[in-house]
């Protein structure tokens, strides 16, 4: 029988809509996880550099939720200790106006509920985006809203903005997040990480 992760990868299911986008690229699953990991990345989807490189947030957002997370990227990559799972394991695409596209629903569908269940013992999730915030966190609430009520959704996970450059001026507005939820990140993840 075939390990969830081998069938992840080999999955083309979206070929066809990846065809269609801007970029017309075929599926490549960035698969970055198995059981026993002890932190949970959960985010959107990967990025056209991603993509190429096959390795997740290689690439300037990653270095600031390294950042972030207090992770080196020896440990950020290691998958004995991090899982990272996006809702779309391969880049959705970029529209005729150069956005990017969202993660495909068929996606979440297939995969999710099968690789949570894989890594239902991980004891932190960090939660990244409006996406990933509605699947795992059941709300409907923006990504602002949500992260600004991160302790509502402690002991086992807090709820991040994208990492992203675009968000800079978030973390100018609201300065709370690096006061506070990040000293209290940083810590959860050193605890869980010396308890592994
Ligand atoms: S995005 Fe998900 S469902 Fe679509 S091809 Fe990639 S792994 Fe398969």
């Amino acid at each position: 029988m075939t390990d969830l992760p081998t069938a992840i990868s080999a999955c083309t299911l979206c070929a066809d809509r990846f065809a269609a986008t801007a970029t017309a690229h075929s599926p490549r699953p960035v698969v970055w996880f198995r059981p026993g990991a002890r932190l949970l990345i959960a985010g959107q989807a990967p990025g056209m550099r991603v993509h190429k490189s096959g390795r997740p947030f290689d690439d300037p957002s990653g270095d600031r939720l390294r950042d972030w997370l207090g992770l080196s990227r020896e440990v950020f990559y290691d998958t004995s200790r991090v899982a990272i799972v996006p809702m779309a394991f391969c880049f959705p695409g970029y529209d005729a106006k150069g956005s990017d596209l969202p993660p495909p629903p068929i996606c979440r569908r297939t995969w999710h509920d099968q690789v949570m269940q894989a890594l239902r013992d991980v004891p932190l999730k960090v939660v990244i985006g409006g996406y990933a915030q509605k699947y795992h966190l059941g709300t409907r609430a923006g990504v602002t809203d949500t992260v600004h009520g991160w302790r509502d959704h402690l002991p086992g996970t807090i709820p991040l903005p994208h990492p992203s450059w675009r968000n800079t001026a978030w973390l100018k507005r609201n300065p709370w997040f690096e006061t506070d939820l990040l000293p209290d990140l940083r810590r959860r993840i050193d605890e869980v990480m010396t308890d592994g």
